[in-house]
């Protein structure tokens, strides 16, 4: 199994994320190097599986945009060290400074790794919800980091976004255009896309994932991240998406792993509540067709549970 898909990625560049392989990138903390997306816009795909020691907690994607007059990173990635290394492949890259990071919601791997950038008079631009998200659970997601980050945790500390929006953010650097928007509820508090519409590619962070079962939380709303998706993502009709998780893909590969999943499920969940079954049960409806996603294991009877608990008082 993982000689076949070290096979695959030896084939075909970009090396694909994989739940299987522990680490692609052994030099450096980043799970693997930044490869270019389309031109000026990188990302380095994280693993797609849980946070570990061997991937340091690069398990989402760290992208960054190239603008001609300066780098837009985004991700502050879940430790100071994964920043640095970050860092280090941009300089490898382009001498342009890296003059803004966005973080693309509240969550460990988004933010942590902030105060690397602060550190330097970088400001860091997040949706006032995921801040909020951030400032309320950072200290237990910075302690949940240690533990498995061990030592790559060490010179990391809790540093809140230094400009927030709401509605949007518009950026006009090197020529480029970078819409930052909040398209509505969806994976998280405060999701963020970032979206280049000359480029017609989206920088989509956790409303959108490729290869991976998405992780459903009990805050989470699936009906409004369905709907979010559907009157909001749909129309922009991006030709080129960056997920949050998994490898960049187009539009119709997360739709079918984000919202296809979602759809899925919770007609899954109707259909065991019409039939008068209880949680208990519910576990275990039928995801068999999408148990090739990475973290099934980990997240399918769970997500099972959240999704009944949430359609139960529909
Ligand atoms: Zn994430």
């Amino acid at each position: 199994m993982i000689r076949k898909a070290i096979l695959v990625a030896c084939i075909a560049m970009p090396a694909f994320a994989d739940e299987t392989i522990a680490d692609k990138y052994p030099q450096s903390v980043l799970y693997d190097k930044p490869f270019e997306v389309i031109p000026n816009v990188w990302s380095a795909i994280g693993a797609t599986a849980p946070p570990t020691y061997e991937n340091a907690g690069h398990n989402n994607n760290l992208s960054f945009i190239v603008t001609g007059d300066g780098v837009i990173v985004i991700n502050g990635g879940a430790n100071a060290k994964l920043a640095e290394a970050l860092h280090a492949e941009i300089r490898e890259v382009t001498g342009q400074p890296v003059k803004l990071v966005i973080n693309e919601n509240g969550q460990g791997h988004a933010m942590l790794g902030n105060n690397y950038w602060t550190d330097q008079g970088i400001d860091v631009l997040a949706h006032v919800e995921a801040a909020a998200e951030f400032e309320e659970y950072g200290p237990q997601i910075l302690e949940g980091m240690k533990r498995y980050a061990r030592e790559n945790s060490e010179g990391t500390r809790l540093v809140a976004p230094t400009i927030t929006f709401e509605d949007r953010y518009d950026i006009e650097m090197g020529g480029m255009r970078i819409e930052v928007l909040h398209l509505g509820p969806a994976h998280s508090p405060g999701d963020t896309q970032v979206w280049l519409p000359e480029q017609n590619l989206m920088i989509a962070g956790d409303i959108a994932f490729n290869g991976r079962m998405p992780p459903i939380f009990t805050e989470t709303c699936t009906s409004c991240w369905i709907e979010t998706w559907e009157t909001a993502l749909e129309p922009m009709n991006p030709a080129y998406i960056i997920p949050g998780h998994g490898n960049p893909t187009n539009l119709a590969q997360v739709r079918n792993h984000t919202v296809g999943y979602l759809k899925y499920l919770r007609g899954k969940i109707g259909e065991h509540l019409e039939n008068g079954g209880a949680l208990d049960d519910a576990y275990y409806v039928d995801q068999s067709p999408y148990e090739h996603l990475d973290t099934y294991n980990e997240l399918a009877t769970k997500n099972a549970g959240v999704v009944f608990a949430e359609m139960e008082f529909e």
